[in-house]
């Protein structure tokens, strides 16, 4: 089969599209033609490097994937069902896995990062666990795009914050994939939306998507807009992925009582944290990873009716995924970059 791999760390010059073989399939696992597959940063960092992670060369990446089932031994998937994957993988025997927390399996993890190959191919093996069928109006290029920032998107906001209607919400980075699935999902759950962005054109697509309020992080001091557009209040939760750059902003717009949530530190994994504006506006920080398999299939649901829906940025044909890495690095997308493949 055709695939894009890696063999060495490094810049967008090391993905290769060439020749690579099928992969084996074990017993329940289900071969996957592959149609779509969306990036997300997780392909970035598998693609660099990080300390500590170890990924086996030669390595596809890819972990949000749409496409076809052609081959399932034994599993009873019919040949032909259109369908998105669930990027998760876990063990499925564990308390966690089996108490529905398999984003907590001590073996937890993400198709197409670390020792699973993913969607930058013609063919992705999974687990028959990991299907959802799409209905035939879904069409491959978002059903793709759909599956890891919106269940990121919604364990953060609907599991780990516990949002409730009527809350302000800071969304930071409105552009980026969980920022794009974070302002709907919580628009959808009757929340008032403050976005940032970091420039008009990103701020007017936020406005868009659901923002009521939004602001521009190279011009504007993310707190000082918050206080001023809450009337010093602050917001109830604010959904962080950017890091470094953006942590103490981020937690001094919180109101008391306040819940910040962070699934990365795209800019940085410092952050300082003043702990008598912890205890005295009693605040609350939780990490989150991912979501869970059902989490996914619920939030599917809004997605299959049509309220929820994942904004596209631009596609590239699979062959030029290095293009499309160099894309997502500039920043300058809007919404999901998908590869196609044909
Ligand atoms: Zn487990």
């Amino acid at each position: 089969m055709w695939a894009v791999r890696f063999h060495q760390h490094g810049g967008p010059d090391v993905l290769r599209y060439e020749e690579a073989p099928e992969p084996d399939l074990a017993p329940g696992d289900v071969l996957v033609r592959v149609r779509a597959c969306a990036l997300n940063h997780l392909d970035l960092w598998a693609r660099h490097g990080l300390p500590n992670v170890h990924i086996p060369m030669p390595h596809i990446a890819g972990s949000d994937i749409a496409g076809e089932v052609i081959g399932a031994a034994a599993t009873g998937v019919p040949i032909g069902r259109r369908v998105m994957l669930q990027p998760g993988l876990s063990c499925g025997r564990c308390e966690p896995c089996l108490s529905g927390r398999d984003n907590e399996c001590p073996c937890y993890e993400v198709l197409g990062y670390r020792n699973h190959d993913g969607g930058y191919a013609e063919l992705v093996k999974v687990p028959a666990a990991n299907l959802i069928p799409i209905p035939d109006e879904i069409d491959f290029v978002h059903a793709a795009a759909f599956p890891l920032t919106f269940l990121t998107a919604w364990h953060m906001l609907v599991t780990r914050a516990g949002l409730n209607r009527g809350e302000d919400v800071l969304v930071l980075a409105a552009g980026s994939g969980v920022g794009q699935a974070a302002i709907q999902i919580a628009s959808l759950h009757g929340a008032r939306v403050f976005a940032t962005a970091g420039s008009d054109e990103k701020l007017q697509r936020a406005r868009e998507l659901g923002a009521s309020e939004v602001i521009h992080h190279y011009e504007q001091d993310i707190a000082e807009e918050i206080k001023r557009l809450t009337n010093r209040r602050g917001v109830d939760v604010v959904i962080e992925h950017v890091g470094e750059a953006t942590w103490p902003k981020s937690v001094r717009s919180l109101a008391r009582g306040g819940r910040l949530v962070t699934c990365g530190a795209t800019t940085g994994r410092r952050g300082t944290l003043d702990l008598a504006a912890l205890f005295s506006k009693q605040l609350t920080i939780h990490g989150s990873y991912m979501g869970t398999k059902g989490e996914l299939m619920r939030v599917a649901r809004f997605f299959f009716t049509g309220h929820l829906k994942p904004v596209i940025d631009r596609t590239f044909p699979l062959a030029e995924a290095a293009a499309a890495h160099r894309r997502m690095e500039e920043s300058g997308q809007f919404g999901k970059i998908v590869l196609e493949v044909h």
